[in-house]
């Protein structure tokens, strides 16, 4: 092989209902090399989600004891849950050379950022309208309306952060935002500054 690239951390935030999840797993399916971050939570899972897949899910005891432990490279509250990426995760997933996603809130994102010791991309997911996120949120049947409500005062304030994003991608059709998302890794993977040629020059 002539080259090989550096990993890179891509965090994809988008606010809940964007269709994230759906982009994200369609993405796995037709790019290798990456492998996704899986958080910590508080929230309780939900009907198709399992432990130590979707998240690790925890009670608030064990999240404040890691919190306290410094276990976690950022962690925020998101819609009264408190979410967490473990460092040592983290850097296991990064040790074995893939490209690791982080699917987290701005404020994840701005601490990850702070932190700078890592090559990051990051995406923001839109949606199409306030309308449209509304719609999905309720056509889900998975949060009760007050948490919906929250959700939709949330995503107004995380819009507002979009711009703090090196791409963003209208999630209007979940194939054309899917190759929006696939062109960023490729291209991400290809800059100079990412590749290590190897055996191309002489010593
Ligand atoms: P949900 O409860 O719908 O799975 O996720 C709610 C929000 O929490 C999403 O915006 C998701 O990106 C964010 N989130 C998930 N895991 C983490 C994490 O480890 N850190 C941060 N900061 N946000 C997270």
């Amino acid at each position: 092989m002539l080259y090989d690239h550096k990993p890179f951390l891509l965090v994809v935030s988008a606010p809940s209902g964007c269709g994230k999840t759906t982009l994200l797993n369609q993405l796995f399916r037709k790019v290798k090399g990456l492998v996704v971050s899986v958080s910590h939570t508080t929230r309780k899972p939900r009907n198709n989600e399992t432990d130590a897949v979707d998240y690790h899910f925890v009670d608030s005891v064990e999240f404040s004891r890691m919190q306290n432990d410094g276990q976690f490279l950022e962690s925020a509250t998101v819609h009264g849950n408190s979410y967490g990426t473990s460092s040592f995760s983290l850097k296991n997933l990064m040790d074995n050379g893939r490209d690791v996603v982080l699917d987290i809130d701005v404020q994840g994102m701005k601490e990850v950022k702070s932190a700078s010791q890592f090559d990051l991309v990051t995406i923001f997911i839109l949606p199409p309208s306030m309308e449209e996120l509304e719609s999905r949120l309720r056509n889900r049947q998975t949060d009760a309306d007050a948490v919906i409500k929250k959700r939709l005062l949330n995503a107004a304030v995380e819009i507002s952060n979009a711009c703090f994003y090196d791409y963003i991608i209208l999630n209007e059709n979940i194939d054309l935002a899917c190759e929006r998302l696939k062109a960023i890794v490729y291209a991400e993977r290809s800059r100079s500054t990412r590749t290590n040629l190897m055996g191309v020059f002489p010593d």
